[in-house]
């Protein structure tokens, strides 16, 4: 369960400027592929277009063998779990932005998200910037921890299916390796498509797909990519 399947799309935001030009992949259920390539080459666009921000000019999007065209947009949203590059966070505790949305999760389930994501530590504070009278002091979140609050949110979801935009921010090394490491625990066992910038980042892939102006350019593994140059 979790199988997405791309079937030939083509989409143009705007006539005359394709911007995918027959796009055909699968990711089979469990598995994780990676979508690299220069930027503006498209990747973003296969996530909205799974998300059925848009619809594809012509082609076929299937989730478990079902096309999306024919899937309300809230029955998706809880199918697949997004981790954005980018987490805008709400005036309350990291435990409340966590929790946000699954407010009959129970606590230690909230927690559990929150240690695999390793944001346990800081749970009951606030970010900082917002308003402090509500909750115990302020706390001054890197990208990366914002992006961990974003994997605990997804954990504490579970979703089969996980879209993962890997950040792009200047993270210092050791925080991408404990997003890193984040990631691969949310990933595991979950159907999983990867946004990704730096092929550094996927070596566990099952397969990587290098998108080149709309078009799949090369497919394969980390070593066999790396091998063909
Ligand atoms: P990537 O994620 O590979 O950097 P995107 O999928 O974000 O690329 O964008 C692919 C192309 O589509 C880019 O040339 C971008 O400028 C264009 N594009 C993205 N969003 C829009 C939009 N809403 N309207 C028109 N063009 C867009
Ligand atoms: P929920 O179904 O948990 O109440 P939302 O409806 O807020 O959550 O969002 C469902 C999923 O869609 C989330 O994983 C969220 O990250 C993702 N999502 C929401 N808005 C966007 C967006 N603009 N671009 C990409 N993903 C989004």
């Amino acid at each position: 369960e979790g199988v997405v399947r791309f079937e030939d799309v083509h989409f143009s935001y705007i006539p005359e400027r394709p911007i995918l030009k027959g796009v055909s992949f699968e990711v089979p259920a469990g598995h994780t592929v990676a979508i690299v390539g220069p930027s503006g080459a498209g990747k973003s666009t296969i996530s909205r277009l799974l998300f059925r921000f848009y619809e594809p000019a012509s082609g076929r999007i299937l989730i478990d063998g079902q096309n999306i065209a024919d899937v309300q947009q809230g029955t998706l949203r809880k199918a697949i779990g997004m981790v954005p590059q980018d987490t805008v966070l709400f005036n309350d505790t990291i435990g409340y932005n966590v929790q946000y949305g699954r407010w009959d999760a129970a606590a230690e389930d909230v927690r559990e998200a929150a240690r695999l994501a390793q944001i346990d530590r800081f749970i009951s504070n606030l970010p900082e910037g917002y308003d402090t009278s509500v909750g115990e002091r302020g706390l001054k979140l890197s990208g990366g921890e914002k992006q961990r609050v974003a994997i605990a949110r997804t954990i504490l979801k579970g979703p089969p299916i996980l879209v993962l935009d890997e950040a792009t921010s200047a993270l210092d090394s050791f925080t991408e390796k404990e997003i890193q490491d984040a990631l691969d625990r949310v990933s595991q066992g979950r159907t999983t498509l990867v946004i990704a910038h730096r092929l550094s980042t996927i070596v566990g892939a099952d397969e990587i797909i290098v998108l080149d102006h709309g078009s799949i350019a090369e497919r394969g593994t980390h070593a066999g990519l790396l091998a063909s140059g």
